[in-house]
């Protein structure tokens, strides 16, 4: 075993090293993304017993359940968009999977949405950041901390006669972190990666259009972003290995330091 692996280990096991959940839980509860009546929209997660100890498996309890791909804290794969429908490796089972590890670049953009629910990063947003921590580097997921995962029940969607009402990124700052900084991709604690109002955009969606159609991946219902330093933490992100699958529910952790 490599020195750096044992390191590693014994960092966890003595608590200066501490993982983090970046997963909400998962349940019939779980808020998905209401999409307009004349699209298809996405089940529930629906969970039921098979057996519980009982007549129907004596020894033993499991569940089955079904849900979308996109429910709850979920992985996006370039493939979910049109145009990343004919990139290489681009569907969940497809990717590599040492790029299911990356270190977190974390913008807190909070003081911006508690005054404005559609707010959107602009690319000034992202060079404030740089000058306090750096540039970020390829490879890097880009996690945007709002609070929003804070919010439960409606406001969770935030629905408004015009659609959902939740932050998001400008066009400009997903085509720069993408194309510029070759990011992995972005992670937000909203119900998708793209702001509420985004069918209203052009192109719509443009958080997914751009990062996609550049081969990066998506991250969405994350929690706890809270303890996650705005750099230095490791994110490991990987999702079930649906075959030709467009995206999948995930547990996300994050490994950060103690000190
Ligand atoms: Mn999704």
């Amino acid at each position: 075993m490599s020195k750096l692996l044992m390191q590693l280990v014994e960092e966890l096991n003595r608590g200066s090293l501490r993982v983090v959940d970046l997963t909400q839980p998962l349940s019939p509860d779980t808020p998905i993304l209401p999409l307009p009546a004349q699209f298809n929209n996405t089940p529930k997660f629906r969970i039921w017993e098979l057996s519980h100890y009982d007549a129907r498996g004596p020894a033993w309890y499991w569940n089955a359940f079904e849900t979308g791909e996109h429910t709850g804290t979920h992985f996006d794969a370039p493939i979910h968009w049109i145009s990343g429908k004919d990139l290489p490796n681009n569907s969940v089972d497809r990717i590599p999977p040492s790029q299911f590890i990356g270190p977190a670049c974390v913008i807190d953009i909070i003081a911006k949405v508690a005054g404005n629910p559609d707010y959107l990063v602009v690319p000034s947003d992202i060079s404030q950041w740089e000058a306090q921590h750096g540039r970020i580097k390829p490879g890097s997921w880009l996690l945007l901390r709002t609070g929003w995962s804070r919010r439960g029940g409606a406001d969770y969607i935030n629905l408004k006669d015009d659609g959902p009402h939740t932050p998001g990124f400008a066009k400009e700052s997903s085509e720069l972190l993408a194309k510029e900084r070759n990011i992995l991709g972005v992670g937000v604690e909203t119900v998708g990666t793209d702001a509420g109002q985004a069918a209203t955009f052009n192109p719509p969606f443009p958080n997914h259009y751009l990062m996609h159609g550049s081969g990066k991946f998506g991250l969405a219902g994350l929690a706890n972003l809270d303890q996650l330093p705005p750099t230095g933490a490791v994110v490991i992100a990987a999702p079930l290995k649906i075959v030709n699958g467009s995206g999948s529910p995930v547990r996300v952790i994050a490994i950060v330091s103690s000190s």
